[in-house]
């Protein structure tokens, strides 16, 4: 299957949006800090934002709270005027969406599951709520399927029909690279695994660390 360059269709997007006569307004979603620093430095100029942290997916809490308190420092110091929203955590019911999955590698159908559920809980919360983009910083991830993350925005782009997806590679054009090193000037702790349970488990495993079971 031929892939989309779905960074030129963000730079296409762009050129729409320069035409307008007022800023639009974009839910984005973050994951977690360092993920965060060139998707916002780079969407902050064209889009009115305001940050969604729905990441149920996070174990344990504390690390929730970690990545969240770090989101929160950045944001603080670099962009004082957005807005984040922290819906509700539940990692137990995120667990039993997450264990008919359990089986898979990661960077296969669980996690695919896993993005299109958070993201499918964005665009709803943008769709109750007016706004005219949805997005998320995933793709800016070398670990994370950009053509999946764009194929998913997509389709919920026509469920909830009244926002639009932001189709983006937040990683092409050393997007990746800006991302680390503004990660590293701000001295911003970045996570040794992606977040569930199971790859709590994996990074466990190869540190030879407790296993949570
Ligand atoms: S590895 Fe990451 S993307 Fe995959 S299921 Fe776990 S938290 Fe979700």
């Amino acid at each position: 299957m031929n892939k989309i360059n779905y960074y030129k269709k963000s730079l296409e997007e762009i050129e729409i949006i320069k035409k307008l006569d007022y800023k639009p307004s974009i839910l984005l979603h973050s994951c977690c800090g360092p993920c965060s620093t060139f998707p916002l430095t780079f969407l902050n100029e064209y889009f009115n934002i305001t940050i969604y942290y729905n990441n149920s997916n996070i174990y344990p809490e504390s690390e929730f709270n970690r990545r969240l308190n770090e989101l929160k420092e950045y944001i603080n110091k670099e962009f004082k005027d957005i807005k984040l929203i922290v819906p509700k955590y539940d990692n137990e019911s995120y667990n039993k969406f997450l264990g008919v999955f359990k089986e898979m590698p990661e960077g296969k159908e669980r996690c695919f599951a896993c993005y299109a559920k958070r993201m499918d809980e964005g665009f709803k919360y943008a769709a109750e709520n007016n706004f005219d983009y949805y997005t998320t910083v995933m793709s800016i991830s070398r670990q994370k399927n950009s053509q999946k993350l764009n194929v998913i925005g997509s389709t919920l782009e026509k469920k909830y029909n009244k926002v639009k997806y932001f189709y983006s590679d937040f990683k092409k054009k050393d997007g990746n690279l800006k991302s680390n090193q503004i990660a590293k000037e701000n001295d911003m702790y970045r996570q040794d695994y992606c977040g569930c349970i199971y790859s709590y488990n994996s990074r466990n495993k190869k540190h030879k660390g407790d296993l949570y079971e």
